[in-house]
């Protein structure tokens, strides 16, 4: 007599298949040339660090920040001066410029004379509700959002006393309290954010507040500090959030030269596989088993593929215990064996190669991948995703006799 099982099998046939869950239902907002929230790709921004008075320092740290691919770009605007600077540094700027504002509600009034494309109001300091309500009237009026940046950091005094400490609970009614205030003066053009340094504080604030409401959310994880630690928290705080489908605009906080943000904020993003871009490389960490010089290899590869926007997922290993196992489930693969090279092509060795032709190889195989891939690619970058559509699709085991 067969003994059951103490596990529940039943649950794994039940469970999906296809990982990943899909996107927070959120909606659309136009920030000048860029529309996040809905399906839009998860947009990518960072913060200048100059006196924004300062136009020349400022528009070239923002040139170096849109070289870099940063598509949104803030500045902070704390004196009369930085908001008197805005409109030339508009001019003469390609991406959508977003205006800081904390403490004085008037440096919000006076941001919103000029051409900026959106605004970002702490709730918490800006001098209560009434004044809140006239920098909102007036960006109903110019038709510019507003996202309204709650910090755990800086949360209104009664809700520190109503929940003991500026938990997320109290982060998330600081949020939709002044959501409502902003819908009563008819004003929807609201971005939202509950950022804190605490990585598990801004994580359970932005998985309730995507409970309770639809307005597309910038996710960050404030004060992160210095690389490579703060990238490493950043992304420790803002994968869970992204892998529930949360979060339509991401800055990684990053102290320092903003520039390297951007390339973190897309690695997290690649990584997560919400917005896929560039070549997905998967290599072995080698061991006493390696047969090839993996290391080299795989230096050369990413140096021949640096900044190329194809979303093939290649997977480069250094012998035959998972080189065969994951070349199957990439687009393009290899599996070493004996200084030779077996290249993998939709999970079938198409051919055996030298080391010494193992890059030529799969920069041809890539080619080819490209080749046969070009009326879909358009679709396929910067969308989500990778690796899915290679799964192969079960066929349905039959019904037992019985
Ligand atoms: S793939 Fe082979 S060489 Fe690479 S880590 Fe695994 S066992 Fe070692």
């Amino acid at each position: 007599m067969t003994q059951a099982s103490r596990f529940d099998y039943s649950v794994l046939e039940k469970a999906p298949r296809v990982p990943g869950k899909p996107r927070h239902k959120t909606r659309e907002v136009r920030i000048g040339s860029v529309v996040i929230g809905g399906n839009n790709p998860i947009a990518v921004q960072s913060m200048t660090t100059t006196d924004t008075h300062d136009v020349a320092a400022t528009v070239e740290q923002i040139r170096r920040l849109e070289e870099a691919g940063c598509e949104l770009v803030r500045v902070t605007v704390p004196k009369p001066e930085d908001a008197h600077a805005l409109t030339e540094i508009k001019k003469r700027i390609g991406i959508p410029l977003i205006c800081d504002i904390h403490f004085d509600y008037k440096m919000a009034l006076a941001a919103l004379d000029h051409p900026i494309d959106k605004i970002r109001i702490n709730p918490g300091n800006i001098g209560g509700p009434e004044r809140f309500r006239q920098v909102v009237r007036k960006a109903k009026s110019r038709g510019i959002p507003m996202r309204i940046g709650v910090n755990a950091g800086s949360l209104e005094r009664d809700l520190c006393d109503k929940y003991g400490f500026p938990c997320p609970p109290a982060m998330v009614e600081s949020a939709l309290r002044f959501i409502e205030m902003a819908e009563e003066e008819g004003y929807h053009d609201i971005v939202v954010s509950l950022k804190s340094s605490d990585v598990l504080v801004a994580i359970d604030a932005y998985r309730l507040y995507a409970q309770l409401a639809d307005y597309p959310t910038h996710i960050g994880i404030t004060e992160a500090g210095k690389p490579p630690y703060a990238v490493t928290k950043t992304a420790a705080g803002l994968a869970p959030l992204l892998l529930d489908g949360i979060g339509d605009t991401i800055r990684v906080s990053l102290l320092g030269d903003p520039v390297p943000e951007i390339a973190a904020a897309f690695d997290i993003l690649q990584a997560t596989q919400r917005r896929v871009r560039r070549p997905e490389l998967i290599a072995c960490p080698t061991c006493g088993r390696l047969a090839i010089d993996l290391e080299r290899i795989v230096a050369e590869l990413e140096r021949r593929l640096d900044g190329r926007r194809l979303p093939v997922k290649i997977s480069v290993l250094g012998c035959v215990v998972n080189g065969p196992g994951e070349a199957r489930e990439a687009d393009i693969g290899i599996a070493a064996g004996n200084g030779k090279g077996m290249i993998f092509r939709n999970g079938e060795i198409i051919r055996r190669v030298d080391e010494s032709e193992i890059v030529d190889a799969l920069m041809e195989e890539i080619a080819r991948w490209e080749e046969e891939n070009r009326y879909r690619l358009p679709a396929m970058v910067d969308a989500e995703g990778l690796g899915r559509r290679r799964l192969p699709v079960l066929p349905t085991p039959p019904a037992s006799a019985s």
